[in-house]
């Protein structure tokens, strides 16, 4: 049975091929889900939404076990009879908003040396799960998803360009970032409207800055809250103990001058002003 085939798609998803359900596009190009399991597979694989089965399939043949979390119901049936021939998979039937990270691994990959992500991630939950997995510390090797070409622009976008923010400075703090490929809108069905990119996130065995993880985040969060406002003047929005002016003198002891806006900031510079607010004593 070829999943990639539209025919295919429809018999098996019937009236449901077209609901556009849980952010459900399903691949229709044989080539992507190879390049993407080539690029990500593990020893021990973890899949979000496997739809159909179709990258599930290839990552099978790459991994010494898939764990495959999908929250649509209506599709067990389909995963049961698509993955008929391997062995080496489970469907946990869940919402992977509402998973323990590090119970799942705990439970499903005990030995497994070498643990990755592999994915083509409904859209409408992007970034809440790249953020989820990230911040669940879990020892992933590293995370590939298929995602918008406008978010794989956002996740690999240099400090100070017009497309980073507190996606990029977030993900930075535990994985580096590379675009690996575009997929254009017609690889999907239902073809959607955006075209899309894979990316892989490798994760840093420990964190490229050293501060308070705690008060970096508050930085981030408000450094980026209010997009063309002054560092000093978002800031204070998020730190409230310590004064407007003593927050501007923080910043130009860092070497920064007052008029600095939080979105020209990369990680090395956003934990080194964590760490002077760290340092402040009122
Ligand atoms: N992997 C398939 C493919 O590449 O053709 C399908 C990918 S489709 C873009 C996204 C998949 O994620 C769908 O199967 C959808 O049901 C599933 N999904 C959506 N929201 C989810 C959630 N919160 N938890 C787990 N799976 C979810």
């Amino acid at each position: 049975m070829k999943l990639t085939d539209i025919g295919t798609v429809k018999a098996l998803m019937g009236e449901n091929a077209f609901k556009k359900q849980f952010g459900q596009n399903f691949l229709i190009s044989e080539a992507v889900p190879r390049r993407i399991a080539e690029s990500g597979a593990a020893k021990g694989t973890l899949e979000i939404g496997p739809g159909i089965g179709t990258l599930t399939r290839e990552l099978c043949e790459r991994s010494e076990k898939v764990v495959a979390v999908e929250i649509d119901t209506t599709l067990l049936p389909i995963l049961d009879q698509t993955l008929a021939d391997f062995q080496n998979v489970k469907i946990i039937n869940q919402d992977i908003m509402k998973v323990d990270i590090p119970t799942l691994l705990a439970e499903e990959f005990v030995g497994f040396e070498e643990i990755a992500v592999c994915a083509n991630l409904p859209y409408y939950i992007t970034s809440p799960v790249l953020m989820k997995l990230l911040e669940s510390k879990a020892p992933f090797k590293s995370i590939t998803v298929m995602v918008q070409k406008e978010v794989a622009a956002r996740l690999s976008a240099p400090a100070g360009s017009e497309t980073y923010g507190a996606l990029t400075a977030s993900v930075s703090y535990y994985a580096s970032v590379k675009k690996l490929f575009d997929v254009p809108a017609g690889c999907f069905m239902p073809k959607p409207k955006v075209d899309s990119a894979v990316v892989k996130l490798s994760l840093y065995e420990k964190p490229p800055v050293d501060c308070n993880e705690a008060t970096l985040f508050k930085v981030i969060r408000g450094a980026f809250a209010q997009r063309r406002k002054t560092l000093v003047n978002s800031l204070s929005t998020v730190i409230s103990h310590i004064p407007k002016s003593t927050l501007a003198e923080i910043i130009v002891s860092c070497g920064y001058p007052a008029t600095t806006r939080g979105e020209t900031l990369d990680i090395q510079a956003l934990s080194q002003i964590a760490n002077a607010i760290d340092g402040y004593r009122g």
